[in-house]
């Protein structure tokens, strides 16, 4: 029988399902425990769906089984279940350990029908107006199609190479936000590549393997549309709830309604919408133009019952100021655009804590399943 090391080296050789990194320094071996011939060796994948899991316990057995003196390979789970996120209106459940992945009281996901209509846009100046608030904000940037945070930022270029004291990657930061983007992992215009459940389990393992630490509000910028990858992560993540960037047209509202949609059939509330892109005030003579129209958010606010969280105007700068890593809320604060943005902030949080029908927990508890 080869030593618990010589046994854990080989599983130093084995990767975790779907990923390059082994399954040693992702940390899913816990304990490797030899009693006679027989090795049991004690995994940890919260967060990872039953097929992972399967797939993670037949490579330790296939990698131990043929070694010699090894008659049986036994695979246990040290902790069942999906990881236990606190959600806004509920105390956290007390756990033995301390929980993997993000603390925070509030996650919420920014997400668009369609691309190009601001939503990483909102997404970024909501996370910098909240941590310019005090809070303890983090961004998840798991725009797939086109990861934009680390240009947004000013982080193009950077890595995370920091480690806290478990070997887990220290998210970068800038204007007081944590931030972890896929951008920083892949190299510009291959992003695209991601698919399906290639990203639900790099977005797990970015919520469950990165040291987040304690945090107030976890912004999730979402890839847009309504594909596997956005119900993956909606099904992955225990979601405070959403927030539906549109702009005033009728092709963008239909594809807003869409998401919508989609986030209530997986259950996550509808914190509101935001109209991006809404009006151009004229710098010239003041008056207010509506060049995409108007009433798209209107009639989704009418129709499905959704807050109206704010109305963004054009502002040509705010592209300037995005892609140089300054968001508008840093730059000109004073600004209508950084005001709408501040507004909406506000707007977010207090959805956010008392979700969408507008009563809390034990009252959205009772409207569900029946009672007085
Ligand atoms: P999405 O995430 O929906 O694809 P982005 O946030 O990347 O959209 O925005 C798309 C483009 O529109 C970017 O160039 C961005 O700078 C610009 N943009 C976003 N919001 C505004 C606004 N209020 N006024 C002017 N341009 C904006």
């Amino acid at each position: 029988m080869p030593s618990v090391e010589t046994l854990r080296q080989i599983l130093s050789t084995v990767p975790f399902p779907g990923f390059s990194r082994d399954i040693v320094s992702t940390g899913s071996v816990t304990k490797i425990d030899v009693e006679g011939d027989v090795v049991t060796v004690s995994l940890q994948a919260d967060g990872s769906d039953d097929e992972t899991r399967r797939r993670l316990a037949e490579a330790v057995r296939q990698a131990l089984a043929g070694q010699e003196g090894v008659s049986e390979v036994k695979v246990r789970f040290a902790a069942a279940g999906p990881v236990r996120l606190p959600v806004a209106g509920q105390a956290a459940e007390p756990t033995p350990a301390p929980p993997k992945g993000p603390q925070a009281k509030n996650i919420i996901g920014v997400a668009s029908g369609k691309g190009g209509v601001g939503k990483s846009t909102v997404a970024v100046n909501l996370a910098v107006t909240l941590a310019r608030q005090g809070r303890r904000v983090a961004f998840l940037d798991a725009d797939v199609h086109g990861p934009s945070a680390p240009l947004m930022f000013g982080l193009e270029g950077s890595r995370p190479e920091r480690a806290d004291e478990q070997g887990r990657p220290l998210p970068l930061e800038a204007f007081g936000v944590k931030i972890m983007s896929m951008g920083f992992f892949v190299e510009r215009g291959n992003a695209v590549i991601w698919r399906g459940p290639i990203v639900g389990n790099f977005i797990r393992q970015l919520l469950t393997d990165v040291a987040w630490g304690e945090l107030d509000d976890l912004i999730i910028d979402f890839p847009p549309g309504t594909g596997d990858a956005q119900l993956t992560i909606s099904q992955t993540i225990r979601m405070t709830g959403a927030v539906v960037v549109t702009t005033p047209n009728d092709l963008a509202l239909i594809d807003a309604l869409k998401a919508i949609a989609m986030f209530r059939k997986v259950e996550i509330p509808v914190l509101g919408i935001v109209e991006n892109m809404s009006f151009f005030v004229c710098p010239g003579c003041g008056e207010k133009h509506e060049i995409f129209g108007r009433g798209g958010a209107d009639r989704a606010v009418k129709d499905e019952q959704i807050p109206l969280l704010g109305r963004v105007p054009i502002d040509p700068q705010v592209v300037l100021e995005s892609d140089k890593g300054r968001p508008v809320v840093i730059d000109r604060p004073e600004a209508p655009a950084a005001l709408a943005y501040g507004k909406i902030a506000r707007a977010v949080v207090d959805a956010a804590e008392v979700p969408e029908t507008g009563k809390g927990g034990l009252g959205r508890f009772l409207e569900r399943f029946g009672g007085k």
